[in-house]
């Protein structure tokens, strides 16, 4: 088998689809004419990501309002919240360039998903003719839709998060049940919680180890043989072509990190100042049996957020590289976060979405290609 490569999950919408998305929040258009948009803009993504030669492709993300609110509201100014839900949440992240991203907050119980991955994954098998991977968000972002302090009456922090891993659990079922080759965890919050930011009450309290164990609460449900097929993707967020939590050492996070015990992980490391140091890491703590599963380290080699586009000879060394400290058995390549996670986002270092969407396919080209070459150069056998 060659190394495997595969997609963090989203894609920048294109301009038309975000501004159909404004339209639709003014109710100027029905959603009737939103998911036309939304139709046209997964096709797209579907068809030029499978054009990349990539093995597996997902529909970018086209109908999520972001890829920890997609069961929670259609929009991202809250058109369609879902119920038991307000819009004045605290703060996800703040991001370095100074814009936040606010999550909702829980009015009561109980707690239930509006939308499943697998509404979306549905829709994109039909569009797709290779192997789809469908991107869900952990239980430990969600766990924060709680007040940080006290409790909601009637519903407590327990209760909800008993509701919580069981909607997460049928978050992931689904994908697979509607034809998901692979189901990814996103855990942005993961190297977040790492981070004392004072604006950002959340962040100041250690609770990694808290996250950790809760997403085991739900990832232990599964088999090994399915754990081999779900993932954790790591990064230090990417938002508007910046990050929230870039300065946090891998070294405080990646111990826990490894931890949880599914089958693979997708880590932002591209965009790393020392990309040696945390391939070593990876190696160091990623674990061989993890409850009957062996952790499979997809290492990020094209970053997202800048448009100069990576050679595959660059992706290539990247990747013989890390192969000194992580068994090739164990080793893949990936991007270090989805293109654009949340729906409205102007990309402003790429000029638009637009010109991003096509930045992206190049960059995920140059991936496909640059992995093949490591696998020929590591003594992989082609597939055939
Ligand atoms: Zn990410």
């Amino acid at each position: 088998m060659p190394i495997p490569t595969e997609n963090v999950g989203s894609l920048p919408r294109p301009a038309k689809l975000q501004a159909a998305i404004k339209d639709y929040d003014a109710g100027k258009i029905t959603q009737q004419q939103l998911t036309l948009q939304q139709d046209a803009a997964c096709l797209d993504s579907i068809k030029r990501m499978e054009a990349t030669g990539a093995p597996i492709v997902s529909d970018g993300e086209q109908r999520a309002s972001s890829f920890a609110t997609y069961p929670l509201t259609d929009t991202l100014a809250g058109t369609g919240l879902a119920e038991n839900l307000a819009a004045d949440g605290q703060y996800f992240a703040i991001f370095i360039d100074g814009h936040h991203r606010q999550l909702p907050r829980l009015t009561g119980g109980p707690f239930r998903y509006k939308t499943f991955a697998a509404d979306y994954l549905e829709k994109a098998v039909k569009m797709a003719s290779k192997p789809l991977k469908q991107a869900v968000i952990a239980p430990s972002m969600l766990a924060l839709l709680y007040p940080l302090d006290g409790e909601v009456q009637g519903y407590t922090r327990e209760q909800f998060l008993s509701d919580l891993c069981n909607e997460c659990e049928k978050d992931i079922r689904k994908c697979f049940a509607a034809g998901a080759a692979r189901v990814s965890i996103d855990f942005t919050e993961g190297r977040l919680a790492c981070k004392n930011d004072p604006r950002n009450p959340w962040t100041g309290r250690g609770m990694l180890e808290h996250f950790i164990e809760l997403n085991n609460r739900v990832i232990d449900r599964f088999s090994p043989a399915e754990r081999k097929n779900i993932g954790i993707h790591t990064c230090p967020g990417g938002d508007c072509d910046s990050t929230h939590s870039a300065e946090v050492d891998y070294a405080e996070l990646l111990p826990s990190l490894f931890k949880m015990n599914a089958g693979y992980f997708l880590i932002q490391l591209a965009s790393e100042k020392d990309k040696e140091r945390v391939y070593k890491l990876c190696g160091q703590y990623s674990r061989e049996d993890a409850n009957g599963v062996a952790q499979v380290c997809f290492i990020g080699v094209i970053d997202p957020l800048n448009p100069r586009v990576e050679t595959a000879e660059e992706v290539c060394a990247d990747l013989v590289l890390a192969s000194k400290y992580i068994p090739t058995a164990r080793l893949g390549s990936t991007d270090d976060c989805g293109f654009s996670p949340f729906s409205i986002d102007v990309k402003p270092k790429h000029g638009s979405p637009d010109a991003a969407r096509d930045i992206a396919f190049e960059k995920i080209a140059a991936r496909v290609k640059g992995t093949q070459m490591a696998s020929e150069e590591l003594g992989f056998r082609a597939a055939a």
